[in-house]
């Protein structure tokens, strides 16, 4: 995007002035348009209303700036005269749409009005010369509908209301069958209904239409639906919207006309194929709202078979020139086509990895840039898991695969029910007759969505495959009652809270909770984050404490282990009685017998992950939580001692029990976050840290019998002083010379510490004397940077920060760059001014999130690790963040 700050630019563009690179100006679709004008393209003529007007309009809060009513006026004039038409005139009269335009496009967030210039002064004219009276009727009904909603805020309901009692008198089905008259009737009742909630006329002056909706158009920006969509997608809140006034073209002319959208690709597989919907003797938003059921694309080769070439001709044109999958929207007016709109179109992510490789072999894009047009958050999708194929159920009914992936939850029928469900963390799927736009914010926390009703282009289907949603549309097999909540699929009927199963990508419901299992990555994905890796500097390691889950990481594509958390093989039900009886040891000896007991198994641990990773170096930390963690719950324990007491129970029990109260009393602490942990603990019980130690090196000398190899890093949790490492780096060193004496033999290893403390990073330089690499814990630093308690944060004021914009986004999910990243930066400075050669990674969860990688790779780290399931993201997020510094 250019760097052109919009706010100084001018405020009015015609559309023969412009051009794609003109976007942060004219807005994607304004942009575009002049585009496509640009190459020859038929589209209507118009201009378009600069972003630069409608910041300069928010910054007032809604003023228009001095100059841009003349300065629209003045656009209109020139309009007029190219198309020997005029506003408002009962001869020529000129008809405009008024759409939105954002920078980043936000597909049916915003609004546009159509038919603007039709008026009882016109309508008349507007038929003759069509000689279709019907059409202008047609056209001023929708006009008063769409200016009365967008622009007056009348309730779409009181006109749909009108509509169906319309439809329902005169026994029809669709808008196209009412007759010149019933539209008469509906064009008095619409004004009618106009009055009602407006509490006068509607204005019959097309200009000051024209301004009302160029305002209503600047208004739309800050809707709620387009707030909910620009953060779930990160886009900023100040970037403003153009508004782009173009000749209408009509699609609503009769049956030589149409209205359709369609893509160069099938968005949903990737594949090269003709993807897209038309209905004849209609207006644009008909296909997408799904009014009536659009027919498939092929269907226009038959119907109207030049514009159908034409078509197809401009998709390919379009598709070659952006060198991307090409989303349009097209008019076909008495034979003519005419485009409307080209976009990047949204795409699954299996489709993404397709288009990208497709593209690569057809030499369209080179490997950099396919690996530009696949966006890093993208990835999650196909990381998404399946429903078990090994299933026995039968679908109980089937719509179109809209978005792939499975969803299983339980039914909630309206938006607002599923926001609240889904953010108190239940699993919802919802389903609505057809979603609206508005629905926005219940999908974005629905596992899933159904629809009844609409196409594959849909709503509902655009925006829950931008958002990797598994959805099934269209299932018109299904009855919902939203009212009495209540789905009906054949036999079965689903109340709210039922449990219900789809499958986006076959279309297919299940009744009930079906299995799921995880997700299989494809060739074209492997082959793309294999680009990735050739042009990535920054390592990928993954956190596994398991040998199973070093395998699966293995298998992602990951260079090492970059955490092995050892507590997790501490909390195994088999293991917590030696674990237990370890910490309520009453000397050195007892606890010896009990860390003897232990070491055996964590031994075995290690040795799986040192299979699994042969040859790849593996990072074990040393046991870090507090020791509460291990034992009985307070308040449990103490009303089991209670009720011991009471019952008068046996003697030995009931004091086995109030020995076990003691020491879970001993290791309560008010903040054990901040506690006794870490190598806090180790330097208290050496003896565990010893034991741990001793694991490591028998199972690395077990593996290398068996032919492995096994690279050893161990790591010391929560350090805050140098001190503090020296006396454990001692520890691991003479228990090492201890094993590697009785063995005979020896393997190389590393000692380094976790960096997860303010005091850690400001004294890095001392840490590093001790440190043969550093592993950002960026979670605890979080926390202990930041000042927050994640577990308390998260579900109250951090929740609150996020939507009200305290904070840009949940500091835990992508990491604070200017605070707690600042700390990386500066620990990487400090630690490598001691030691120029000190490993420098992170883990915790922002070693998966592409932002925070970009912030990583900027400072100069080796390695992110993150969970196994996040390596092909992180693999492919470390190569975007090369491009794009490469880029700026
Ligand atoms: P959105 O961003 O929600 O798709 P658009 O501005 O693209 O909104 O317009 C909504 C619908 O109206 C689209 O189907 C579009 O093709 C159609 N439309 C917009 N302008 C015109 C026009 N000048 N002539 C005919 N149809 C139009
Ligand atoms: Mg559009
Ligand atoms: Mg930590």
């Amino acid at each position: 995007m250019s760097t052109t700050d919009p706010s100084a630019e001018q405020y009015l563009y015609d559309l023969a002035d412009g051009d794609a690179s003109m976007r942060p100006l004219l807005g994607g679709k304004g942009a575009n348009v002049a585009e496509m004008m640009r190459l020859g393209v038929p589209v209507p003529d118009g201009f378009t209303v600069s972003t630069a007007a409608s910041i300069a309009a928010m910054r007032t809060g809604g003023d228009w700036p001095d100059g841009l009513w003349d300065d629209t006026l003045a656009a209109l004039q020139r309009l007029e005269e190219r198309t020997g038409r005029a506003l408002g005139s009962a001869q020529r009269p000129l008809l405009v749409s008024v759409r939105s335009g954002a920078v980043v496009s936000m597909p049916g967030m915003m609004d546009t009005i159509l038919n603007l210039g039709v008026s009882d002064e016109t309508v008349e004219a507007l038929g003759a010369e069509a000689d279709n009276p019907r059409f202008a009727w047609d056209s001023y009904r929708r006009f008063i509908q769409m200016y009365g909603e967008v622009v007056e805020e009348v309730p779409a309901y009181a006109y749909e209301d009108a509509l169906s009692a319309m439809k329902r008198k005169r026994g029809m089905e669709h808008d196209t069958e009412l007759s010149i008259e019933d539209l008469q009737a509906l064009v008095e009742q619409f004004k009618e209904v106009s009055r009602e909630h407006m509490g006068e006329e509607l204005p019959e002056d097309p200009r000051d239409q024209l301004r009302r909706s160029i305002d209503a158009v600047f208004r739309s920006w800050k809707n709620p639906r387009a707030g909910v969509y620009r953060k779930a997608h990160g886009i900023p809140d100040d970037l403003g919207t153009a508004v782009n006034v173009m000749q209408m073209v009509f699609g609503n002319r009769g049956q030589t006309s149409a209205t359709g959208v369609c893509f160069t690709r099938n968005p949903s597989t990737g594949a090269k194929e003709l993807y897209g919907e038309f209905l004849v003797d209609a207006q644009g938003e008909d296909v997408v709202a799904g009014i009536r059921t659009p027919r498939d694309l092929a269907e226009m080769q038959e119907v109207l078979p030049e514009a159908f070439e034409e078509l197809v001709d401009t998709m390919r044109r379009l598709e070659e020139h952006y060198g991307d999958m090409q989303d349009i929207e097209f008019t076909v007016e008495e034979g003519t086509l005419y485009l409307l709109q080209t976009r990047s179109g949204k795409r699954t992510a299996p489709a993404a990895f397709k288009i990208a490789r497709d593209m690569v072999a057809e030499d369209v894009l080179t490997r950099e840039q396919a690996l530009r047009r696949i966006e890093p958050a993208q990835l999650d999708q196909l990381l998404h898991p399946a429903i078990d194929p090994e299933h026995d159920q039968t679908p109980v009914t089937k719509g179109l695969n809209a978005s792939p992936g499975a969803a299983v939850g339980e039914v909630v029928f309206d938006a607002e029910t599923a926001e609240q469900r889904g953010k108190a963390g239940d699993a919802v799927v919802l389903v609505r007759w057809e979603t609206a736009p508005d629905d926005i914010a219940g999908v974005i926390v629905a596992q899933g969505v159904l629809t009844a009703h609409g196409g594959m282009t849909s709503h509902a289907a655009v925006v829950a495959r931008g958002m990797g949603k598994p959805c099934v549309a269209g299932a018109s097999g299904i009855k919902i009652d939203a009212s009495a909540k209540q789905l009906s699929i054949g036999d079965h009927v689903l109340g709210e809270g039922d449990m219900i199963t789809l499958d986006g990508s076959t279309g297919e419901v299940y009744v009930g909770a079906l299995d799921l299992v995880p997700p299989q990555v494809n060739e074209d994905f492997e082959a793309v984050v294999g680009w990735a890796d050739e042009v990535r500097r920054l390592g990928v390691r993954a956190n596994a404490d398991t040998g199973e889950d070093a395998a699966k990481a293995r298998e992602f594509g990951a260079q090492g282990i970059g955490l092995c958390r050892t507590e997790h093989m501490f909390m195994a039900p088999d293991r917590l009685p030696a674990v237990r009886a370890m910490i309520l040891a009453g000397d050195e000896t007892e606890r010896a017998a009990a860390l003897e007991e232990i070491l055996p198994m964590q031994q075995e641990d290690f040795a799986a992950i040192f299979t699994a990773m042969s040859g790849l170096p593996v990072t074990i930390r040393l046991l870090d939580p507090p020791l509460h963690e291990f034992l009985p719950d307070l308040v449990e324990q103490s009303l089991l001692v209670q009720r011991l007491e009471l019952q008068g129970g046996e003697e030995a029990e009931l004091r086995r029990e109030r020995t076990l109260l003691a020491q879970v009393k001993k290791h309560t602490e008010m903040n054990p976050m901040l506690g006794t942990r870490g190598v806090r603990l180790a330097l208290l019980y050496p003896e565990i840290a010893r034991m741990q130690v001793r694991a490591i090196a028998r199972a690395a000398f077990a593996v290398q019998d068996d032919g492995a190899e096994a690279v050893v890093e161990i790591m010391v949790p929560l350090v805050g002083y140098a001190e503090e490492l020296r006396r454990m780096r001692e520890v691991v060193e003479e228990t090492l010379a201890e094993e590697f004496e009785a063995a005979g033999k020896d393997f190389p290893y590393t000692v380094g510490t976790m960096v997860e403390l303010p005091r850690a990073a400001l004294v890095a330089d001392q840490i590093a004397e001790h440190a043969d690499f550093f592993s950002f814990g960026t979670n605890d630093l979080t926390q202990t940077g930041i000042g927050i308690s994640r577990d308390d944060a998260e579900g109250s004021f951090l929740a609150a920060y996020v939507d009200s914009d305290i904070v840009p986004a949940n500091p835990f999910a992508s990491i604070d760059v200017d605070g707690v990243g600042r700390l990386v930066q500066l620990g990487a400075q400090r630690g490598r001014s001691t030691k120029p050669d000190l490993k420098l990674g992170v883990c915790g969860e922002h070693g998966g999130d592409p932002a925070s990688i970009g912030f990583f790779e900027s400072i100069g780290l080796d390695y992110v690790s993150c969970s196994p399931y996040r390596v092909p993201i992180a693999r492919f997020a470390a190569a975007r963040a090369v491009l794009d510094a490469a880029e700026a």
